[in-house]
C-alpha cells in the first residue's frame, strides 16, 4: 500500500498519520488475554508514562476522548462540578457533567480568552465543588489554561482538577505528577498523530480512592475498572488491537524524539504561525490569532479572518492547493479558520501550509 507524502494535513484534529504507523495496523490479531498482549501493553505504559509525565498507570480506552471526559465525570464522588467554560470543549465537559445529573456550576470566560485566577479562586471559594473541569488546549480558540496554577488553586480549596488535554498532551508541557493533576486525558488523534479511535486518562490515587464512592460509574467507563485491568497489563473490555499496533511503533517514535523535544517543536511551530500573522499584517492583510498573547496554544491557532471574509472561504481556497486546514468551530464559524500545528509537523514543513494560507487570503483582495 502507498501513502501521500506527509506533510498537507493540518486539521486540528484528527491529524495527519506517518505511513509506517498506519502500516503497523496491519498486523495480524491476537488474543488480548495472554502474554503476548500484556508485552505490548507494558511497552504501551513505558510509552504513555514518558509522554504524561507520570508514575501512574495510562488508562487504554478504546473510544474516543469524550469517552474518558465522562469516565472523569462519572467516578467523581457526589457533590456540586465547577466548569470553567471558555469554548465549545469545555462547554461539552459542562454538557457532560449535566448530562450525568450533577450538580454543574460553570464559570464562563469570553471566546479566546483563559480564566482569570482571581475568578476562579472566588468561585471555588463562594460553594463546595468536589470537583472542577478545565479544557488545557481549547481546540475551538486555541487559547491555552495555566493548568498547574488552576491544579494548584482547585486543590487549595479540597477540589479535584479533572484536565481535558485533549491537544495539550504530546504537544505541550503537562506535568501529571508534579503537578498533581486528579484526572488527565486526551485521545490518540491530536498531537499523538495517531488515527482516532483511542482516549489515554492517568488518575490521581486520591481521585481513584474517592470513585470507590461514587454510585453511578456505569461500567464501560469506571476508573475502578480500568484500574484493575491496568495493574493486571491488560484493558477491561476487547481493546481495538490494530490501534495500538500503531500506538506501539507511534509512542517508541515519541520516545526517541524525547517529550521535551516535541514540546520545543510545537513552540516553534506556534511561534512560526504567530510571526507569520504579524508579517500578514503589516503587509495589509487583516488577520490575528484569537489567542491574546501569553494564553496561546503551541497546537492549535484560531486564526481571525479579515472583514468580508470567512473562515470557509480561506479553508476551500487552501483546499484547492492541496493543503488541509480548519475551518472556524461553533460560534467562531465564520469569523476564524484554524491551523493545526500538532503531532508529527515541522517548522519547514508547515511553512508550505503557511504560504497557502498566505495566497488564499490575497485572493479578491
Ligand atoms: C478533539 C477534542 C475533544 C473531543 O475528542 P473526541 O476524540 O472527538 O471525543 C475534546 N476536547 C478537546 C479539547 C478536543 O480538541
Amino acid at each position: 500500500m502507498t501513502h501521500p507524502p506527509f506533510g498537507t494535513f493540518f486539521l486540528p484534529g484528527p491529524t495527519e498519520v506517518r505511513g509506517a504507523v498506519l502500516a503497523a495496523m496491519a498486523q495480524p490479531m491476537m488474543p488480548h488475554r495472554g502474554a503476548q498482549f500484556e508485552a505490548l501493553f507494558i511497552r504501551l505504559q513505558d510509552g504513555l508514562r514518558h509522554v504524561f509525565r507520570t508514575t501512574r498507570p495510562v488508562y487504554v480506552s478504546t473510544s474516543s476522548a469524550t469517552g474518558l471526559m465522562e469516565a472523569a465525570i462519572r467516578c467523581a464522588p457526589a457533590g456540586p462540578i465547577l466548569s470553567l467554560v471558555n469554548g465549545a470543549f469545555s462547554e461539552r465537559f459542562a454538557a457532560i457533567a449535566r448530562g450525568c445529573g450533577r450538580d454543574t456550576r460553570v464559570l464562563g470566560a469570553p471566546l479566546g480568552t483563559v480564566h482569570d485566577l482571581g475568578d476562579v479562586a472566588a468561585a471555588l471559594a463562594a460553594n463546595r465543588h468536589v470537583a472542577m473541569t478545565v479544557v488545557h488546549s481549547e481546540t475551538s480558540t486555541g487559547a491555552l489554561a495555566d493548568i498547574a496554577a488552576l491544579a494548584a488553586l482547585a486543590h487549595r480549596y479540597g477540589t479535584a482538577i479533572l484536565v481535558d488535554s485533549v491537544t495539550g498532551i504530546a504537544g505541550a508541557p503537562v506535568e501529571t505528577d508534579a503537578w498533581q493533576l486528579d484526572f488527565v486525558l486526551t485521545g490518540s488523534q491530536k498531537a499523538l498523530a495517531l488515527p482516532p479511535g483511542l482516549a489515554f486518562g492517568v488518575v490521581s490515587e486520591n481521585y481513584l480512592e474517592q470513585a470507590h464512592t461514587a454510585l453511578a460509574r456505569g461500567m464501560y467507563f469506571d476508573i475502578v475498572e480500568f484500574e484493575e485491568y491496568a495493574q493486571r497489563n491488560q484493558t477491561p473490555n476487547t481493546p481495538a488491537l490494530p490501534l495500538l499496533y500503531a500506538a506501539d511503533v507511534q509512542l517508541a517514535a515519541i520516545r526517541d524524539e524525547g517529550i521535551e523535544a516535541r514540546w520545543a517543536r510545537h513552540t516553534a511551530m506556534a511561534q512560526s504561525t504567530w510571526e507569520w500573522t504579524d508579517r500578514c499584517r503589516a503587509n495589509g492583510i487583516d488577520i490575528d490569532i484569537l489567542a491574546p498573547i501569553g494564553a496561546r496554544s503551541p497546537t492549535v491557532s484560531a486564526i481571525t479572518v479579515p472583514p468580508g471574509a470567512t473562515g470557509g472561504q480561506v479553508v476551500k481556497r487552501v483546499a484547492e492547493q492541496g493543503f488541509v486546514i480548519g475551518g472556524g468551530y461553533g460560534a467562531l464559524k465564520d469569523r476564524t479558520f484554524r491551523i493545526g500545528h500538532m503531532g508529527d509537523h515541522t517548522v519547514a514543513g508547515l511553512a508550505g501550509c503557511l504560504v497557502a494560507c498566505e495566497n488564499a487570503l490575497h485572493v479578491g483582495r
